[in-house]
């Protein structure tokens, strides 16, 4: 077979993939709360020959010859995750997130079975229940909702909620909630109305695996997460569970949901979880919390209002109810100067979905970046005088320099050209 590199074989795509090196590395503050940047390692882990192969079944139990090296990965990936996590046994064939929340409901409930989530504009995924999901088609789903006073889950709402709909299983989990996520008091809950209780851990896997949120088991009997996002490593999803349910988890997964794995991601799932496993990792984490707490700081310096007030995690939703702007304009204000967010609907919000009166910020790519408290804090308050003066031709100059400068300080792959 002939082989010829990329950037020979298909200058096109190699200049995209160029292209994208650049815009990441110096053309945007990346804020979207559920982005970053992993390691070198794990791209190389991506981009190699286990791709090549079908390894449809689980280690030690394949359905094609020749797969040695995958279940040595493979059996990695499913150690190192249960170090992070917790949890008796984990499945790390999920494409997705969304992949992993259609098995671990397949594992343990049945069509029509009940289920109560979060209301979709109050920080659930599509995969807790809308109408355009598989998750609405094929469950009954009930709601429980942020209450409106401290605009956090209390648990005499969703204890409410739960009498009322009954569920089998109790979801938890969100994309926008800035608190921490309540695991025991989500138990209590679920074990008064004798319902399982699963958690979808996406946003905040980075903060448990470095120690600085608590962890979902034992309280949880089935978790989720992508692989993605806080944790920073490669794209895809994963499910922990507690042993009872392993074996219902691992046929929800393959052959129910899915065919063959997809092995180079799984090879380079485990290598971001070994970068978890580091001290640097805790670090990490704690920068992360350090620095959202800075950015909320210097959001709120210059008058904006958070929703619950603050922050325990990743991000913070910034509620624009009292400003001239929507969610919507303020992302495109804020991505002419350079800082990608966006809009996001706050709990009770009187604007649509395509509008809202919110914006989502979270801190894990630029804690990536090397970034601290003093650039998030100088952060926040260039973002709501930004909001707040939506007018000002000659702030947006003066802000685009400044994101430049942040930007060439903290460099990201550093002069990286794509090569394999
Ligand atoms: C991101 C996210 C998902 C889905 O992940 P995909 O990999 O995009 O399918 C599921 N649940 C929550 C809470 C998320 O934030």
């Amino acid at each position: 077979m002939e082989h010829r590199d990329l950037e020979d074989a298909d200058p096109e795509v190699y200049q995209a993939l160029n292209d994208e090196i650049e815009r990441q590395e110096s053309e945007s503050l990346e804020m979207i709360a559920s982005e970053n940047f992993v390691p070198r390692q794990v791209l190389q882990a991506q981009g190699s020959v286990m791709t090549n192969k079908y390894a449809e079944g689980y280690p030690g139990n394949r359905y094609y010859a020749g797969c040695k090296h995958h279940d040595k990965v493979e059996n990695l990936a499913k150690e190192r995750a249960l170090d992070l996590f917790g949890g008796d046994h984990a499945n790390v064939q999920p494409h997705s997130g969304s992949q992993a929340n259609f098995a671990a409901y397949a594992a343990v409930l049945d069509p029509g079975d009940k289920i109560l989530g979060p209301v979709l504009a109050h920080g659930g995924h599509l995969t807790h229940g809308h109408g355009v999901n598989f998750s609405g088609e094929l469950y009954d789903f009930g709601t429980y909702a942020i209450n409106k006073e401290t605009e956090r889950f209390e648990k005499e709402d969703i204890l409410e909620a739960a009498r009322e709909h009954d569920p089998d299983l109790i979801v938890m989990g969100y994309s926008a909630y800035p608190r921490e996520f309540e695991f025991e008091m989500f138990r209590e809950v679920a074990d008064e109305v004798d319902a399982l209780l699963m958690a979808d851990i996406a946003h905040i896997s980075g903060l448990v695996a470095g120690g600085k949120h608590p962890e979902p088991f034992p309280h949880c009997d089935i978790v989720t997460t992508t692989t993605h996002k806080s944790i920073r490593g490669a794209r895809g999803g994963m499910i922990l569970c507690k042993e009872k349910y392993a074996e219902d988890v691992d046929k929800a997964v393959f052959p129910y949901t899915q065919g063959g794995p997809l092995m180079h991601q799984i090879a380079a799932k485990a290598v971001s979880f070994k970068e978890a496993q580091r001290d640097s990792f805790e670090e990490y984490a704690e920068q992360i919390i350090k620095n959202t707490e800075a950015l909320a700081e210097g959001l709120r310096n210059e008058g904006l209002k958070l929703v619950s007030g603050g922050t325990d995690n990743h991000l913070v939703l910034v509620d624009l109810r009292n400003e001239e702007v929507t969610g919507k304009q303020a992302e495109s204000l804020l991505e002419e100067i350079g800082v990608v967010c966006n809009k996001n609907m706050v709990p009770y919000d009187p604007e649509s979905p395509f509008v809202t009166s919110g914006i989502r910020l979270g801190t894990p790519a630029l804690t990536t970046r090397g970034m601290k408290e003093k650039e998030l804090e100088q952060i926040g308050e260039m973002i709501a005088r930004r909001v707040k003066n939506p007018e000002d031709g000659k702030m947006e100059e003066k802000m685009k320099e400044k994101v430049s400068e942040i930007l060439e300080e903290f460099p990201l792959y550093e002069n990286s050209k794509v090569k394999y």
